[in-house]
């Protein structure tokens, strides 16, 4: 069986989108031609169809506002966080001055919030922010952020039964970044398919992020990164 890890560097990275399919969210009387523009790893595609039928049973309507994202997506989002384009917001979510800030704690900062290109779990199919559609008011613009999911939060509901479900059956779907370990920040709605993404995490090295980033060379604070890399790593990678 080919499965080595090298026949994985470019899923593992950003870099591909051969292992993908698109996934529907079709209401009724809309048309099979509708395809959406979300990827996912087609062998998650089943076992999110499972989540999502056992989710409809209880009402939830479980949707994903992002799945697959490629290297460059994942790069326009860090250059243009960088460069004050997109904000960035603190653990209070209040937008970040970046001007204040040292080149390295410019990049924690962002990092709190946003993977380093070639390292984000989004690259490879398995994990989805996601969301429930049957709450959504008219016009409601999805913010992902924790008050969303507690409490009196809008997805508070759905979180609630996602995580009973998660405990229930702990070798399917889970939640990587459900404690906050100083890293990335806690993010309730991102969920991860297990069985392909453990295996996906522990295969994924220094040298590979590092080779990504090289090759590609349009990464903001390329050389503040390469630097501080093994701390990246440690810190907002390993989960
Ligand atoms: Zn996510």
């Amino acid at each position: 069986m080919a499965n080595c890890e090298s026949d994985n560097i470019d899923i593992l990275t950003g870099l591909t989108e051969r292992h993908l399919v698109p996934i529907d969210f079709l209401e009724d009387g809309q048309s099979a031609a509708r395809k959406s523009n979300i990827l996912v790893h087609q062998h998650v595609l089943r076992p999110f169809s499972l989540l999502r039928s056992a989710a409809a049973n209880e009402g939830f309507d479980l949707r994903i506002c992002s799945g697959f994202r490629s290297f460059q997506r994942q790069r326009l989002i860090w250059n243009e966080k960088l460069s004050g384009l997109r904000p960035v917001f603190d653990n209070n979510g209040k937008p970040v001055v970046l001007d204040q800030l040292s080149d390295w704690q410019k990049l924690q900062a962002v990092l709190r919030w946003s993977a380093l290109p070639g390292s984000s779990r989004h690259h490879w199919g398995t994990d989805f922010d996601v969301y429930d559609a049957s709450t959504l008011p008219k016009d409601y613009q999805i913010k992902l952020v924790p008050d969303e999911c507690e409490g009196n939060g809008i997805f508070a509901d759905l979180h609630d039964w996602l995580s009973d479900f998660f405990s229930k059956y702990p070798d399917g779907f889970y939640r990587p970044y459900a404690v906050d370990r100083g890293g990335v920040s806690p993010e309730k709605w991102h969920i991860s398919y297990g069985p392909i993404a453990t295996p996906y995490s522990s295969q994924l090295t220094k040298d590979m992020i590092q080779n990504a980033l090289l090759l590609d060379g349009n990464v903001k604070y390329i050389s503040v990164v390469l630097e501080f890399l093994d701390e990246i790593i440690e810190r907002f990678v390993l989960t």
